[in-house]
C-alpha cells in the first residue's frame, strides 16, 4: 500500500492548493460580509466566471473525467489532495464539472447520450442535479414511491422528489424511479432517467433555504415524459451506479472535512499561544494542548482512512464498508475540531467574521446528506454483525 502522489499528480495537487490560496482565499472576506448582513455567501455572477476562466486556464476542469471527451482521468487518491484544498476554503467553488454525476454518467451512458450529456458537462457547458430523495424516502432510497411508466417509446414520470440541490438551475436532472412495480421497496426496480430543464412535468414547487446560505428544491413530477433513450442505464439497474455517484461524493466529503478540520487546527495552533488569560496564554493551558492534539490525531487517522479507500478504489475494490466509515467519521471529526476552534477563539469565534460559522453550517448539512451519521454506522455494524437481512 503506498499513497505517495506520483510526481504529476502531486503537481496537480500543489496547483489547486495555490489556486485556492490565489484565488479563492482573497474572495473570504466578501462572502463573509454577505453572510453578515443576510445575503446568500455565494460567488457573484462575476466573480464565479472569472474563478471559471482561471481554473479552465490552469487545467483544473475534468479532473477525473475521461481522456476522451477531455478530461484528465485523475485516480481517486490524486482527487482527495485536490478535494482537501478546495476543503480549506469557505468559498463556494466546485471544479466544473461536479464529480459525482460525472462518474454516474461514465458508468451508464451509451453513445447517444455520451454526445449529448456527457461530453457538454465534462466542457463544463451544463450542470446538473440528482433526485433520489423523496417526503418518504430519504435515508432509504428503496422506499421511493416516484414511478415511471413506458409509453410507447417514452417513459412518463410521476412522483415527487424533494431536497434536491440546483434543481432549479441544472440544464438536467437525473431522476431515480421505479419502473417495476411489482420490485418496488427493493433496490431492484429502480431506474435512472436524464430529465433536461423544462421539461413539462418537471415542476419546480419550492425553494427550501437551508442553514448556511444554500437552498434545495421540491420538485413534483406530474406526466413527465421523457424519451427512451433517455433512460440512464440499464433499466431497474439503476441503484448501483447510483451508489457510484454516492461514494464519490462521500469520498469529496471526507477530504473536504479534512480541509476545514486542517484549517480550524491552523487557526487554534495560531492564537493559542497569542491569547493570555489569568496570566498565560491559551497554548499553556491542558485543555486547548488536548484540543490540538486531538484534532491533529483525528485529522491524520481521517487523512489515512480516505487515502486508504481511496487507494483500494482506485484497485477496483469493494469499498461501500470503509465509504461509511470515512464519511460518518471525517464530517464528524471536522464537525468537533471546528466546534473546538470556535471554542478557543471565546466570543470571537461567535463572530461572523471568521470563516469558522460558516464551515460549522457546512458541516452540520454534511452530517446529514448523502447518508446520515447514523445510518452510516448502522450500514458498518450491521455488516459486521450480519444483521443485515
Ligand atoms: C443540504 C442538503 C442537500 C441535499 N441534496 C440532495 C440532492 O441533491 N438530492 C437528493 O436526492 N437528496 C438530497 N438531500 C437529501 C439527503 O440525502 C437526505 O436528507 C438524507 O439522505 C436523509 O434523509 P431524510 O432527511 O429523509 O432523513 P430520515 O431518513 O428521515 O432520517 C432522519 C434521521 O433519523 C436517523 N436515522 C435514519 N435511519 C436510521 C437508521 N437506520 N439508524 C439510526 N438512525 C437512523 C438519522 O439521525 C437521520 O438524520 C440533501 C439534504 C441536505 C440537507
Amino acid at each position: 500500500m503506498d499513497f505517495q502522489l506520483s510526481e504529476e499528480h502531486r503537481m496537480i495537487a500543489d496547483l489547486a492548493r495555490r489556486f485556492v490560496d490565489d484565488h479563492l482565499m482573497p474572495l473570504e472576506p466578501a462572502i463573509l460580509e454577505r453572510e453578515a448582513s443576510g445575503r446568500p455567501p455565494g460567488l457573484s455572477v462575476a466573480e464565479r466566471a472569472r474563478i471559471d476562466q482561471v481554473s479552465r486556464e490552469l487545467g483544473l476542469w475534468g479532473l477525473d473525467a475521461p481522456t476522451d471527451v477531455g478530461g484528465v482521468d485523475l485516480p481517486a487518491v490524486a482527487l482527495v489532495a485536490v478535494n482537501e484544498a478546495l476543503g480549506r476554503t469557505i468559498t463556494p467553488y466546485t471544479l466544473p464539472p461536479d464529480s459525482p454525476n460525472l462518474r454516474m454518467l461514465m458508468a451508464t451512458v451509451t453513445e447517444r447520450q455520451r454526445e449529448a450529456y456527457l461530453a457538454p458537462y465534462v466542457r463544463g457547458e451544463t450542470i446538473s442535479a440528482m433526485g433520489i430523495s423523496e417526503p418518504g424516502a430519504g435515508s432509504d432510497p428503496a422506499r421511493m414511491i416516484t414511478r415511471a411508466e413506458r409509453d410507447g417509446d417514452d417513459w412518463v414520470l410521476q412522483g415527487r422528489k424533494i431536497w434536491i440541490s440546483r434543481a432549479a438551475e441544472a440544464d438536467f436532472t437525473i431522476v431515480m424511479a421505479v419502473t417495476r412495480k411489482s420490485e418496488a421497496g427493493g433496490r431492484n426496480g429502480v431506474s435512472a432517467f436524464l430529465v433536461d430543464k423544462g421539461t413539462p412535468g418537471f415542476n419546480v414547487l419550492r425553494r427550501i433555504p437551508m442553514i448556511g446560505g444554500g437552498a434545495t428544491y421540491e420538485i413534483a413530477l406530474e406526466d413527465c415524459r421523457v424519451e427512451g433513450w433517455k433512460l440512464l442505464g440499464t433499466e431497474g439497474q439503476g441503484f448501483a451506479p447510483m451508489q457510484v455517484r454516492l461514494g464519490t461524493r462521500r469520498c469529496e466529503m471526507a477530504a473536504w472535512s479534512i480541509g476545514m478540520a486542517q484549517r480550524a487546527l491552523e487557526m487554534m495552533v495560531e492564537f493559542a499561544p497569542q491569547r493570555v488569560t489569568f496570566g498565560q496564554p491559551l497554548s499553556e493551558r491542558q485543555a486547548i494542548q488536548w484540543w490540538v492534539a486531538d484534532a491533529a490525531t483525528r485529522i491524520h487517522a481521517a487523512r489515512l482512512m480516505t487515502y486508504d479507500c481511496a487507494w483500494k478504489l482506485d484497485q477496483g475494490r469493494d469499498v461501500r464498508q470503509e465509504i461509511s466509515m470515512i464519511k460518518a467519521y471525517a464530517t464528524e471529526m471536522a464537525w468537533e475540531v471546528v466546534d473546538r476552534a470556535m471554542q478557543c477563539f471565546g466570543a470571537m469565534g461567535m463572530t461572523r467574521e471568521l470563516p469558522l460559522h460558516l464551515m460549522a453550517n457546512r458541516l452540520r448539512t454534511m452530517r446529514i446528506f448523502d447518508g446520515p451519521t447514523e445510518v452510516h454506522k448502522w450500514v458498518v455494524a450491521r455488516n459486521l454483525l450480519g444483521t443485515r437481512a
